[in-house]
């Protein structure tokens, strides 16, 4: 599902990996989905980190603050709003080059269709291939960040996982490509601007998208020999490796369960809120196949057969039953000439048949399902239930013209903290946060879900009835004027800007397309909003709001038998119970094994760690396609700043086209606050956007800005600096508006800052326990987050901010808040005002601005009057906090069956002096190293690490890892890795070019000015970046090997901080004393 930005959603949306992009590389920078959610980005103090692993593209359409339901995203998802298509009226009519139908023919492709579509300035035509049936749409326009994909039907009947599996298999090596993982070979040596796939719960996705024409050609190729010719089907070795298999090192040991996606899953299923969804579809869908997990139920897994493997791959991954994609720049002939090649090797096949989604009948009565999710010890466990309502909303796909309106519907009652059902149910004191809210439709059939979590076993009852009965309020009162129009209008910017973020925009395209097209219906449909808009607001302006929106929220949900409610308990036995049950499983294996079985086993085992830990033939590896160095632009991508002065305040500007909108950033300083303070920043910045001023009602307000902005954000920024003691540390305020609208983004980020009020206890209380259940869904779902904060916070002045503001500290710090808010709101709203004193300051402000150079120019009036009105506060100087965390191995024990290993150190103290060949050889060493070890081997989802060139430190990471301190020791043996490498030209070459690809990674114009602030910020000068460039450039093998020296301070005197389960924990202190400091955290 695209709608979080978590890994495993709801939707039990699987991908391969788990993208973990290094800071140092200010990567594109996306709007953050919500304030909130932002300065949590920025408060883990790894605000150049982002952690974004599933594509979170249309959640980053979105403004800040808001949420706009898939349904109305992609119905509206366009590069131009019909505000937009005046200014481009101007502009001669695009032409992109054609395929005649005698080419096409030619080829073997029939013309089904074309059209122009104007939402995104597109040519867009579906072709059929003749002899497979085989769909393709090529789409042709002027974006240089050129998408290909292909998505196959590949419904599951069990939850065996499956499809989950094999889409990690196939790209562990194909017919032309016959290595280890091509796949992992693209990574280190490509262009790419994506790389990925995903298992969806019927189909089964892979997209490669790049700007570099010969670079896309070369995953586009890599990926259909992957998919139509993989080696897995013939090699037992990859199931085992990302599926699962019996691992026995020893005879005299026990027999334990690994595979990628064996612990993968296992990670998903310990969090709540992927229980809740999976529990949720399954329930909803129980005769199709959407009552099974197509991720793979980690005690099914188990079950799965090479035999049945196979014959899916062979059922499924088939042209006929595929559907493919290319969008961009390049030569749409060319495109034909390459499909080709691949699809005229087959025959048509039935698996369309096959493969066919059947809906699910509806119910004639309410169901209700109560299950138990593993919870810790800790705590108050009757306050820890979920309860979650859900409705599958028809027995059919609905028309775009209900589907938008219920897009429209759903962010009314839930894209905002001011709407309705969103702020009631908060506010009821009922729950701690929202679970599973809004609209779900990118299956066949849509569903709607609303829900909380943190509430009281006595209240269950009393949360179903709140949520009936205010979806029944809103049907009889309907909505009132300024909501609409504020959701309207964030609904039209977010069109206008088409902000995918790091997303490409073509991908965003293509998920939307493929969300009809998959279910054979209109694949052009989804990608034309306008007319299906301009009707919407006619019906609205003509009928009243209330007469479109209170017949879909009667007919769809409250007249809808079709409803499941879940109550989730929390069950602190759960998790050493199936811990205990997959054990007794394997013991039973062990027995039912002769001595010669088990010598068999050790033996397979050995054979598979040694065929994993074999590196590919030089001449497997050069069967890659890659580009060379002189593919590369020698120059770092120049960012227009110019750097001024309005009324005595520093101004930065950039002259960037960004169709017409004014990205601004208002960024102060920290360094006077008071110690004790810093914990509260955080909640400070949300009460700045969520609490009234004297004159307006926080839902005033926050309508207010929808209303006239494209959003404001607030939220803080810390990092080292080289070569300083003092951290940056900043808080940053965010807006944008349209260029014509910037006296109003000034005049409400001036608002939010001087004229709120720190006075609703009530809301603060609401802010106080959202922000604690975000925080431990973060440690159970980024546990490698939190362990990277806790090892900064023992390192450097800023880690420790950044832990005091978005890691364990912090939830401490809420923990106790929380019980003492009460007694104490006088001192905490005063507390807050005193952040207020202590920030707000023209000393020291720096503004930031990009637009195009007429807007620029044109609102210098209007910034010189927001400055103004700005305190003038002589600067006490920086306080200089002067802390970190006690230096000691910790463990911080969480309910899960998978642990987050870190360890890291400080590589200057060395003596180490930062070159560019760092970067690469810090990708490398995940890349290979690590992936190989810790994933490949060791069975683990992910493994990395990343060197913050800021501070010095290098840390080692995983992800949901089976191991504990047997990932220490792959950790500690990196330096002997570097040592021994015998790099070859083409292995450096590549490492250098994948280097290349994350530092010129594709922006956007905001994420661009986004960028070169930060790089102002911590005085990296467009000098310093040549250099660097220039340093990637000519790493040279002996790099490797000088590295080695400066890594091994890591294991000498680096420290290790793991989130894990108290069974790891207490094996790991039985095998090296007293090694852990236990925490206990849930
Ligand atoms: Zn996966």
């Amino acid at each position: 599902m695209l709608r979080t930005l978590s890994c495993s959603s709801s939707l039990g949306f699987c991908s391969l990996f788990f993208r973990f992009s290094l800071r140092h590389f200010p990567r594109s920078y996306s709007s953050p989905s919500s304030s909130v959610a932002a300065s949590f980005a920025s408060a883990s103090g790894r605000n150049l980190r982002r952690l974004s692993s599933a594509p979170g593209g249309r959640r980053l359409l979105l403004r800040p603050g808001s949420r706009l339901s898939p349904a109305v995203a992609r119905g509206l998802n366009g590069q131009f709003s019909r505000l937009s298509v005046r200014a481009v009226a101007t502009q001669p009519a695009p032409s992109y080059p054609d395929v005649g139908q005698d080419e096409a023919e030619r080829l073997g492709f029939e013309k089904v269709s074309e059209e122009f579509i104007s939402e995104c300035k597109s040519k867009a035509v579906l072709f059929k291939h003749k002899k497979t049936g085989c769909e393709v749409m090529s789409v042709s326009n002027d974006d240089e960040n050129k998408v290909f994909g292909i998505v196959f039907r590949t419904p599951p009947k069990d939850s065996t996982g499956i499809p989950h599996i094999l889409e990690h298999s196939v790209l562990c090596g194909s017919r032309k490509y016959p290595l280890k993982e091509p796949f992992v070979e693209l990574l280190k040596g490509s262009l790419h601007t994506f790389l990925n796939a995903f298992t969806y719960p019927d189909r089964t996705c892979y997209p490669v998208a790049s700007t570099n024409t010969k670079d896309f050609y070369n995953l586009v190729d890599v990926y259909l020999d992957a998919v139509f010719f993989p080696k897995c089907v013939n090699d037992i070795h990859t199931f085992q490796q990302e599926g699962w298999h019996y691992e026995l090192n020893d005879p005299s040991e026990d027999i334990s369960y690994k595979g990628v996606v064996f612990n993968e899953m296992k990670g998903v299923y310990s969090q709540p809120d992927n229980i809740l969804g999976r529990t949720a579809q399954q329930a909803l869908c129980p005769e199709n196949t959407y009552g099974v997990d197509s991720g793979g139920d980690p005690k099914i897994i188990p079950k799965l057969t090479f035999e049945e493997f196979k014959e899916f791959h062979r059922k499924y991954y088939h042209p006929s039953n595929a559907r493919i994609w290319f969008y961009g720049d390049d030569d749409p002939v060319h495109r034909l000439h390459i499909l080709s090649e691949y699809l005229d090797m087959f025959d048509a096949s039935p698996a369309p048949n096959d493969s066919k989604i059947e809906p699910q009948r509806l119910f004639a009565e309410p169901r209700r399902i109560v299950e138990k999710y593993p919870a810790g010890r800790d705590g108050d466990l009757k306050k820890k239930h979920m309860v979650c309502l859900n409705w599958l909303l028809s027995d059919k796909p609905l028309d775009l013209q209900t589907q938008l309106a219920f897009g429209f519907l759903d962010h009314l009652m839930l894209g905002t903290p001011a709407s309705p059902l969103r702020k009631i149910l908060l506010e009821s004191g009922l729950g701690e946060a929202l679970v599973r809210s809004g609209m779900e439709d990118e299956l066949l059939q849509p569903q709607f879900s609303i829900g909380l979590k943190g509430v009281c076993d006595e209240n269950v009852q009393k949360v179903e009835e709140l949520i009936v009965n205010t979806l029944q309020k809103l049907a009889e009162e309907g909505f009132d004027s300024d909501a609409m129009e504020a959701s309207m209008n964030t609904i039209e910017f977010s069109l206008r800007e088409n902000n995918t973020g790091s997303f490409p925009r073509g991908l965003s395209l293509m998920l939307q397309s493929m969300a009809k097209w998959i279910y054979d219906m209109d694949p052009f449909e989804p990608l034309k909003y306008e007319q299906p808009l301009k009707d919407l607001k006619a019906r609205i302006a003509e009928e009243g709001s209330k007469a479109v929106f209170s017949p879909l929220i009667e007919e769809f949900i409250l007249n809808n038998p079709h409803c499941v409610t879940i109550e989730m308990q929390p069950d602190p036995e759960k998790a050493s119970q199936e811990e205990a049950e997959e054990k007794i499983i394997l013991e039973k294996v062990k027995a039912n094994m002769t001595q010669e079985d088990l010598a068999e086993l050790a033996r397979a085992t050995e054979e598979l760690k040694l065929k994993q830990e074999t590196p590919d033939p030089p001449e497997a590896l050069g069967c890659v396609p890659s580009l060379s160095l002189s593919d590369i632009p020698k120059e770092p991508i120049h960012v227009p700043t110019e750097v001024g002065e309005i009324n005595g305040v520093k101004v930065l500007r950039h002259d960037l086209f960004t169709n017409d909108i004014l990205y601004t950033d208002v960024v102060f300083e920290m360094g006077s606050l008071k110690k004790e303070l810093i914990p509260l920043v955080p909640l400070f910045c949300q009460s700045l956007l969520e609490m009234g001023t004297k004159d307006l009602t926080f839902v005033q307000l926050n309508q207010l800005i929808g209303r006239k902005t494209g959003g404001i954000s607030v939220y803080p920024f810390t990092s080292s600096m080289r070569g300083k003691d003092e951290p940056c540390s900043k808080i940053i305020v965010r807006g944008k508006s349209m260029a014509g609208h910037t006296e109003d983004l000034f005049n409400l980020i001036n608002c939010v800052l001087q004229e709120v009020q720190f006075t609703d206890q009530q809301r603060f209380k609401q802010f106080v326990s959202q922000s604690k259940a975000r925080m431990e869904n973060r440690l159970r779902g980024s546990g490698h987050g939190i362990a990277a904060t806790r090892m900064d916070a023992m390192a450097n002045v800023s880690g420790w901010m950044s832990e005091q503001m978005g890691g364990l500290s912090y939830l401490e710090f809420l923990q106790t808040l929380e019980r003492k808010l009460d007694q104490d709101w006088e001192g905490i709203s005063s507390s807050l005002e005193e952040i207020r004193k202590s920030l707000l300051s023209r000393n020291g402000c720096i503004v930031n601005m990009t637009a195009d150079g007429k807007s620029l120019t044109s609102n210098e009036k209007i910034v010189g009057k927001f400055l103004d009105l700005l305190p003038e506060n002589p600067s006490c100087g920086p306080v200089g906090w002067n802390s970190v965390l006690p230096i000691r191995n910790e463990a911080i024990v969480i309910p899960t069956q998978v642990n987050y290993v870190g360890k890291a150190g400080n590589i200057y103290s060395t003596g180490y002096e930062l070159d560019g060949s760092a970067y690469v050889i810090s990708k490398h060493i995940s890349n290979t190293w690590l992936w190989d070890r810790v994933r490949v081997s060791g069975g683990a989802y992910g493994g990395f690490c990343d060197f913050d060139t800021h501070s010095g430190v290098f840390s080692f990471l995983s992800y949901r890892d089976p191991n504990l301190l047997k990932t220490l020791d792959i950790y500690d043996t990196t330096g002997d890795f570097l040592r021994g490498l015998d790099l070859d030209e083409d292995t450096l070459t590549k490492a250098i070019i994948g280097t290349i690809g994350d530092v010129d990674s594709y922006q956007l114009p905001d994420a661009k000015g986004y960028s070169s602030l930060l790089r102002h910020l911590l005085g990296v000068t467009d000098e310093e970046r040549r250099r660097r460039r220039e340093e990637i450039l000519t790493t040279s093998s002996n790099d490797f090997k000088e590295f080695a020296e400066a890594i091994d301070a890591v294991k000498d005197k680096g420290v290790v901080v793991a989130v894990a389960s108290p069974e790891d924990v207490e094996a790991a202190n039985k095998e090296l004393s007293g090694f852990f400091e236990v925490k206990k955290a849930l």
